[in-house]
Formats: C-alpha cells, sequence, structure tokens
C-alpha cells in the first residue's frame, strides 16, 4: 500500500479512535455519578440506625420506671390498707413513712417516665422523617440508576458502531504501527501529524533537517523523535516564501537544491558547507604531479595486496 494510502487510513482511524477512547473514558466514570448520592443513603442509614439503638435504650428504660412505679403504688396501697388495723402509736407512724416515701417515690417517677416518654416521642418522630428521607433518597438513587443506564446504552451503542468502523480500517495497516498509534492516541489525542516547515506540528520541535527530509520524500511510516506521533509532509505557503528568499540568495539556493542534505541547516551552517566544497576544489585544482600520483597508485596497489592476505 502506498504510503499516503496509509496516511489517509490513519487520519480516519485516528477520528474513530478519539471518539472511541472519550466514549470508553465516560463509561468507566459514568457509575462515579452516583457516588455522592450513594454516600448520602448510606450516611442516612447509619444515623437511622443510631437513632433506632437510642429508641430502644429509652423504652427499656420507660419500662423499667413502669415497674419501679407499680412497685411504689403497691408499698403505698399496702401502707393505706394497714392503716384499718393498727394498734399502736409505732405501727402508725412506720405506716406513715411507708405511705410517704412511698408517694414521693411515685411522685419521682412519674416525672423521670414522662420526661423519658416525651424523648421516646421524639425519636419516634425523627425515626419517621428519617425514613421518609431514606425512601426519598433511595427512589432518587434509583431515578439516577435508570438514567444512567440509558446514558451508557447509547454509549455503548455508539461505541460499537465506531468499533465496527475501526475493524474495516485495522486489517490493512502494519500492527506494529497500529499498536504504536493507539497508543499515541490514547495519551496525545493526535497520533498523525503534519510537518511543515521542517517543524512537527505536534509537539512544534524542529526535526534534524535530514530527518525531515525522509518524511518529505514519504517512502516510509515515520515517528516523530520527540513526541512519537506519526509524521506526514504537508506544503504550505510560508515554505514557498521561504525557498523564494534562498532565490534571492543566488548561489546559497542553487546548492540546496543540489543537495538535499543542506536543507533546513542555518545560513552559518550552509556558509560553512560552501566553504569546505570550495576546499576540495581548490585542492583539486592545484592538482598532483606526476610523481605523486605514481606513488599514490603505488600506494593503492599496497594497499590492495594487504587486503588480500587479510
Ligand atoms: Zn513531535
Amino acid at each position: 500500500m502506498a504510503t499516503t494510502d496509509i496516511f489517509e487510513k490513519l487520519k480516519k482511524l485516528q477520528t474513530i479512535l478519539v471518539k472511541k477512547y472519550d466514549l470508553e473514558k465516560k463509561i468507566e466514570e459514568a457509575p462515579k455519578q452516583l457516588g455522592s448520592q450513594e454516600e448520602l443513603l448510606a450516611r442516612m442509614k447509619k444515623e437511622y440506625i443510631e437513632k433506632s439503638t437510642e429508641y430502644d435504650s429509652v423504652k427499656s428504660e420507660v419500662l423499667k420506671l413502669k415497674l419501679e412505679l407499680e412497685e411504689a403504688e403497691k408499698s403505698r396501697e399496702s401502707g393505706e390498707k394497714g392503716m384499718d388495723n393498727i394498734q399502736t402509736h409505732r405501727e402508725y407512724e412506720a405506716l406513715e413513712k411507708q405511705i410517704k416515701d412511698a408517694t414521693e417515690k411515685e411522685n419521682e417517677v412519674r416525672r423521670e417516665m414522662q420526661k423519658q416518654e416525651k424523648l421516646l416521642e421524639d425519636i419516634k418522630e425523627t425515626l419517621k422523617i428519617n425514613e421518609d428521607m431514606i425512601s426519598a433518597q433511595e427512589n432518587d438513587l434509583s431515578a439516577s440508576k435508570d438514567s444512567l443506564n440509558k446514558e451508557l446504552e447509547s454509549y455503548n451503542k455508539e461505541l460499537n458502531s465506531l468499533k465496527r468502523s475501526e475493524d474495516k480500517i485495522t486489517p490493512d495497516l502494519d500492527q506494529e504501527i497500529l499498536f504504536k498509534f493507539q497508543r499515541i492516541i490514547q495519551r496525545n489525542s493526535e497520533g498523525i501529524v503534519a510537518v511543515k516547515n521542517g517543524v512537527c506540528t505536534g509537539c512544534h520541535m524542529i526535526l534534524p533537517a535530514q530527518f525531515a527530509n525522509t518524511v518529505r520524500e514519504g517512502e516510509n511510516i515515520n515517528f516523530c523523535p520527540y513526541c512519537s506521533r506519526i509524521l506526514f509532509y504537508e506544503e504550505t505557503d510560508e515554505e514557498e516564501v521561504y525557498d523564494f528568499s534562498f532565490d534571492q540568495a543566488g548561489s546559497l539556493a542553487d546548492l540546496a537544491d543540489d543537495d538535499p542534505d543542506s536543507e533546513g541547516l542555518d545560513e552559518e551552517e550552509r556558509e560553512e558547507r560552501l566553504y569546505d566544497d570550495d576546499e576540495i576544489e581548490s585542492e583539486e585544482d592545484e592538482g598532483l604531479d606526476e610523481e605523486e600520483e605514481d606513488e599514490e597508485g603505488a600506494d593503492d596497489e599496497e594497499e590492495s595486496s594487504d587486503d588480500e592476505e587479510d
């Protein structure tokens, strides 16, 4: 498959994968929406249990007071009955004290009972309110779960259709490239980007000139050495302006045309190259005299015989 076709497929796949990963993230995070509602419900239930425990303990306190009251009543009544049969002043005094103590106890227990019964009523009221709140919260949560399920259902439907589109493209692609491509998109949301004026538009780094040229030739799939994205070359208007300026510079532009390696180099580097070329030329111009040429030839022979020995 031509590189340009691969690029086209990767671009199409990129659109699909970006949507797919976005959906997968939404599906993963959707249940978290219920987190605060579930927390609130759990807190309400915990409070309800604590209140119920309190209710039980007050209720048993009230029962205990009832028994104490009955005892005090019995004691008072038996004292009152005894009054009918007293024979001595001493017996009278003892019974009078019994009745007085029992009556005091009765009053004290009644007061305490009233207090506890009032408390019991208050707790009962709170429990009723809590029950209603819990039930409302449970309804809310259940409604949220329903809408969440609908949301998830539509996400999954979309996801499946994206996966079908993905499956139409992926079998044509090199599996190793595909794997790298998917990883980059998961991290950066863009896995294939243009190179413009020798700059990777994914990470905005200036690419090595030689490498930018390789990308421009477009014979292979190349990855940005800085951000790992797949690169394709895109000519720009700016690039034309850039070239034009070198046309003005004359010989420099000519050199750039002849020597693709020098493209993308800055002025200083170009001049250095120019200077190096001149030096080689001047050495050639001077030429070697015949003697030297002979010697060189002899050296060559020696070298080649050395090679044979090896
Ligand atoms: Zn890059």
